[in-house]
């Protein structure tokens, strides 16, 4: 069983039960799972791998929760660039259908790297355009490749142009065909055990996209292996319209309906959603994926994240896109939480705050999102939404999954008298270790297990051909 010893750390962020954070210390690992944490001094002298963290600090490994690999073929293309959902999605839907096993596999690898480089050890890819001969099989492959630790949807569109969805009839599959394929897709891979490297969700895409009989379909079918569900939800005021004109209901209220306000449930967005339906989500264990650039980007709106956090909602973090962001790095979109969230509380009514009172006033000290909650959100936020008990803290019997920072760097510099909040407070700087079930993915800023460059060599072809095809039509 091969060890690893990480010692030296400047800093060491357990997101233990007592959120400690340990000065000059280390980790020592057993086959993929962390045995002690704690001061260099106290750990093992020597293991099968050495790592000296001198000048860097630790991090839990960060947890994504939503995420489309497959778009990183299409990151900004001119079409996309300056509208918000609807149309936005109208002008990817075909590129992302014409996409080939091939594409898929370099999109994955990309995508996961950007993750790695920036933190990410646990990615979860919301995949649901499966046209071209594609499979979620693809993704499974090529995230092994990089050794990433994984959980991806067997994801679904149903709902076509022609009966009131928004995709293109061509981009979506037959309902029969899809719940076939994700109950083979649960039963050849999904892991359930503590370390598990790989696990599934279901994941129609969303409520303009599939049936409500999909929905409940989907529902039976992951209750029935107990995995995880998964949708995008309340993500802007025209889904919200599209459920008031096509069901009569709000969208989470149309959820309830459907039995998918649930504890093995999580949505990604969840911009808007009033008090009542935020308490819902509490009292009924749904989970949130935050994804602060996408609402951005597509001019959503801001979730409001610091509520959820005090209702006890499960809060994690999400990349989304890359077309809607147009970048998988997750440090980042950690930043953005931390900097959106103060934007909200000095909003004017209705976005923001119903008070008058300033944004400096004491009353409102609770409103503030601290860079130690964005990074709670990051790693023990990520893990409760993907309801993983061994991921998201540096602990005893957990993976084995951190990455760490060089602090003496032009980016930190004159900010390390907290050296925790710098990573967050600062620009997002490039992992130099990132470490997932003990394996070095990243290292010394690299990635470690694939070559790139002929991946993304391949990968801009992929790209180009996609958008070419499409000129082409
Ligand atoms: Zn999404």
């Amino acid at each position: 069983m091969p060890t690893m010893l990480a010692k030296n750390a400047d800093i060491l962020v357990t997101m233990d039960g007592e959120r400690r954070e340990l000065r000059d210390a280390g980790l020592f690992i057993r086959d993929g799972v962390i045995e002690q944490v704690g001061p260099t001094a106290e750990l093992p002298g020597s293991a099968d791998r050495v790592l000296d963290l001198r000048g860097q600090i630790v991090l839990p490994g960060f947890v994504n929760c939503h995420h489309h690999l497959d778009q990183t073929l299409t990151r900004n293309i001119p079409a996309g660039q300056n509208t918000n959902l609807f149309p936005w999605l109208r002008a990817h839907y075909r590129l992302w259908a014409a996409r080939t096993p091939a594409s898929a596999r370099t999109a994955t690898i990309v995508g996961l790297a950007e993750l790695a480089l920036t933190g990410c050890t646990t990615a979860f890819d919301h995949a649901y355009v499966f046209q071209n001969g594609c499979r979620v099989d693809d993704q499974i492959a090529a995230a092994a490749e990089i050794g990433s630790r994984f959980v991806v949807s067997r994801g679904s569109m149903s709902l076509g142009e022609s009966k009131g969805g928004l995709p293109p009839d061509d981009c979506v599959e037959d309902e029969d065909v899809i719940l076939k394929d994700s109950q083979r897709a649960i039963e050849q891979y999904h892991d359930p055990n503590p370390g598990s490297m790989l696990q599934i969700a279901l994941a129609p895409c969303s409520p303009f996209s599939v049936t409500a009989d999909l929905m409940r379909e989907s529902a039976r079918l992951a209750r029935q292996y107990g995995v995880g569900l998964h949708t995008h939800l309340c993500e802007t005021l025209d889904e919200e319209r599209f459920t008031l004109q096509t069901h009569g209901l709000r969208p989470v209220a149309y959820m309830e309906t459907l039995d998918w306000v649930a504890p093995d449930v999580w949505y990604a967005h969840a911009v808007h959603v009033n008090d009542d339906e935020l308490r819902l989500f509490a009292e009924k264990g749904a989970g949130v994926s935050h994804c602060p650039s996408s609402n951005m980007r597509l001019a959503s709106g801001i979730a409001p994240v610091k509520k959820y956090l005090e209702a006890g909602v499960r809060t994690g973090l999400g990349v989304d896109g890359s077309a809607s962001n147009d970048s998988s790095g997750l440090l980042a979109e950690a930043r953005m939480a931390l900097l959106l969230a103060r934007l909200k509380i000095g909003l004017l009514p209705p976005e923001g705050p119903e008070t008058v009172l300033s944004t400096s006033d004491p009353l409102r000290a609770g409103e503030w999102l601290t860079a130690r909650a964005a990074l709670e959100m990051a790693t023990l936020g990520g893990a409760a939404v993907l309801r993983r008990t061994d991921i998201g803290s540096l602990e005893p019997g957990k993976c084995a999954d951190f990455f760490t920072l060089d602090l003496n760097t032009v980016g930190y510099a004159g900010g390390l008298g907290d050296p925790v909040a710098a990573t967050l407070f600062c620009a997002p700087q490039t992992a130099r270790y990132t470490v997932i079930n003990g394996r070095c993915v990243v290292e010394d800023g690299r990635i470690a297990t694939v070559e790139m460059e002929p991946i993304i060599e391949e990968h801009n072809r992929h790209a180009a051909d996609l958008l070419r095809d499409a000129v082409a039509v």
